[in-house]
């Protein structure tokens, strides 16, 4: 008989086993960080209709054109795995009538995305984004707002070396009339162009600002600057950013070729990259979309946002000098007292004890497998990285007393059953303050 087939993750796609406890670490800190600026958390579907991403996003777009998860349902409705965290919320907005709340809103939201792209080192075909959004103010302190919150999350992780690079792509006639004159300056030029390139120049000029083809960066070089060609309104609120960032300390550098990749953003961008990270070394993006909603066919509702890539992330986190030491603290707490029940009609009271220890907040495992010898039962607890183990069989009964066995110190000692949770615990407290 042939040999059933092993099946493994789709590709592009990952089992998150080792790093599952740092991704729950940047999530709770993105939680208590965003919640000190007036942040709710929200959770949207991962299936949305197709044509909210490619109104939203736009079809112009990479994601739109070439990287959507997309299929039909069985009544022939076309869905798409979300690829994108900020259509899903504008969608959120207008659906659920938030526009009657209180204003401005300010949300979160993270979890799994979705795009069809060339596996490699930190791109994935599921990813996952934390992101916020603060809906329907224009004005250009919640731009400065939201990076300095970005900041301080960054930096309570334990970041230093980001680069923040900023932008603005200004109002859609500003662009217009830059897209226009970049077209312009690149047409004598047509043919050393890529056909990417060559294709953008028609439906979307502004990305080849960010091309990085070594010959198209070349001619950029003496292209029209977009920061020449903004209105007052736009050349005003960048100003007002620009300002006022400074004066939160936030070391920032213009990027006149940063445009991002969606076609909904207005006015400022930024990205911010972090230079341990290598060529892909963007681990954020984000700007305002004052056109978006509208688009969605709502009213006109100015926004603005960001998406931090967590697996970029947690990587990133994972190489900060002093993360891991902070990282392995926590898991310390997490680590489990191993109870060990000798004798098979000592497994319920195993359990009992066990129950105990998780009553008073220490996390306890059971090591029920009465039959196999006590070495082995041991081993496990090492296996699991419990450093404390308690040990009760018949002669513990009788003496009221559970054996509690520490192998980080190699010491064993006898205890009072009834006072052990109190000298577990004590015990813990005191390797957390060593
Ligand atoms: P975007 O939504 O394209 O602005 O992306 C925001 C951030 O999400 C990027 O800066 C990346 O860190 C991350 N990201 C985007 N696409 C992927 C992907 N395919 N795999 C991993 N991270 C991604």
């Amino acid at each position: 008989m042939a040999a059933k087939r092993r099946f493994r993750t789709v590709k592009g796609m990952h089992d998150l086993v080792g790093k599952a406890p740092v991704f729950a670490f940047v999530e709770d800190k993105a939680r208590e960080v965003f919640s000190l600026y007036g942040y709710d958390e929200v959770r949207t579907p991962i299936v949305e209709e197709t044509e909210l991403f490619v109104r939203g996003v736009g079809e112009g777009s990479e994601i739109v054109g070439k990287q959507m998860y997309t299929f039909d349902d069985k009544k022939g409705r076309s869905l798409t795995l979300r690829p994108e965290g900020t259509a899903p919320v504008a969608r959120a907005y207008l659906q659920n009538n938030w526009a009657s709340g209180p204003q401005p809103v300010k949300v979160f939201y993270m979890g799994p995305y979705f795009r069809y792209e060339r596996p490699q080192e930190g791109r994935y075909r599921q990813f996952h984004q934390i992101g916020a959004e603060l809906i329907n103010d224009s004005g250009p302190y919640s731009d400065v707002e939201l990076l300095v919150m970005l900041l301080r999350f960054l930096e309570e992780l334990g970041f230093e070396d980001l680069e923040v690079g900023l932008n603005s792509v200004g109002d859609p006639e500003c662009r217009q009339r830059y897209s226009q004159r970049l077209r312009e300056y690149l047409a004598p030029y047509r043919d050393e162009l890529g056909a990417d390139s060559r294709r953008r120049l028609e439906t979307n000029p502004l990305r080849i600002l960010d091309t990085k083809a070594p010959r198209e960066r070349e001619l950029l070089e003496g292209a029209p600057r977009l920061r020449d060609e903004l209105g007052g309104p736009a050349r005003d609120h960048f100003q007002v950013v620009c300002d006022e960032l400074g004066r939160f300390d936030i070391d920032f550098e213009i990027d006149d070729r940063l445009v991002r990749g969606l076609d909904y953003y207005t006015r400022t961008v930024f990205e911010i990259t972090s230079t341990a990270l290598g060529a892909q070394n963007a681990i954020l993006g984000g700007g305002r979309y004052d056109g978006l909603i509208a688009e969605l066919g709502g009213p006109s509702v100015p926004g603005i946002g960001f998406a931090i890539g967590q697996d970029r992330l947690v990587d990133l986190v994972l190489k900060i000098p002093g993360a891991s030491r902070r990282l392995n603290a926590e898991d310390h707490r997490r680590r489990p007292v191993c109870v060990i029940p000798i004798g098979g009609s000592y497994r319920r009271h195993g359990m009992e004890l066990a129950q105990e220890l998780r009553a008073a907040g220490i996390p306890a495992i059971c090591e029920f497998d009465s039959l196999r010898p006590l070495k082995a039962r041991l081993k496990q607890a090492v296996r699991h990285d419990c450093r404390w183990v308690v040990l009760f069989g018949e002669d513990e009964e009788k003496e009221g007393k559970i054996v509690l066995k520490d192998f980080y110190d190699r010491t064993q000692e006898t205890i009072q059953r009834d006072r052990f949770v109190e000298e577990v615990a004590k015990r813990r407290a005191s390797a957390d303050s060593s």
